[in-house]
């Protein structure tokens, strides 16, 4: 069987959170996703999460030590051996390189070919997205005070638990974020595009629309 790698790659609030746990659960695959790796970390409060925290709240990116250590322990657990669902890492250029390196370590005699999904999205949206985005404390489940409301206000649909704002969802949070991605993400689409590994996914329109566009690119 050949293993199945996809990196997720687009900007904050683009909808990879909402898809790739939709394509997680639908592939049968884990869904390796930084920023909660991260945020657990903060919760559980590990030398690492208390580092993390600062740089976080201040919507830069996490020293790239600590994101290395995190990442390359989770897709070394088992579940993980026959394919994961990347969301959140690379972040940068020097990032992108290191996961090459940590993939040719961990399956020596594999070739490393993962396939990298980008979603492309009218930016404009995006703030919006982030200011009234609201996610369940316990099962994380994504909400959108305008968009996506839950049938009871302030509690989940599916597991009854309280929702919460992210502490890096406030206004001038996300606008470093923006900034952050810009500078040190968006290269990643030219990097990815000269090795041929990119797939473009128009990001733009509802949950189900986009979800379509993406069963078609990854099947
Ligand atoms: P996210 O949940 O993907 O929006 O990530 C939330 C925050 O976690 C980011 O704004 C960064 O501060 C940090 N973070 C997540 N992934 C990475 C990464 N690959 N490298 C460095 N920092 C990261």
């Amino acid at each position: 069987m050949t293993k199945k790698e996809l990196v997720f790659l687009g900007p904050p609030a683009s909808g990879k959170g909402t898809q790739t746990s939709k394509l997680s659960q639908y592939l049968k695959f884990p869904h390796v996703d930084t920023g909660s790796l991260l945020r657990r970390a903060m919760t559980e409060k590990t030398p690492d999460g208390l580092t993390a925290q600062g740089y976080i709240e201040k919507g830069q990116l996490v020293p790239i030590e600590i994101v290395a250590s995190i990442i390359k322990s989770r897709l070394q657990e088992e579940d993980c051996a026959n394919g994961f669902i990347l969301d959140g890492f690379p972040r940068s250029i020097e990032q992108a390189e290191m996961l090459e390196g940590m993939l040719k370590e961990i399956d020596a005699d594999k070739e490393v070919g993962f396939k990298v999904v980008y979603f492309d999205i009218d930016q404009q949206l995006l703030l919006d997205r982030i200011i009234y985005r609201r996610s369940c404390s316990k099962c994380g489940r994504i909400y959108n005070l305008l968009s996506l409301k839950p049938q009871k206000e302030g509690v989940c649909d599916d597991c009854g638990e309280e929702l919460i704002q992210r502490k890096d969802d406030t206004e001038e949070t996300a606008k470093a974020r923006f900034n952050t991605y810009f500078e040190q993400t968006a290269p990643l689409i030219k990097f990815y595009e000269e090795k041929g590994s990119l797939r473009k996914i128009d990001a733009n329109g509802e949950v189900d629309e986009v979800w379509e566009r993406l069963l078609s690119e990854v099947n």
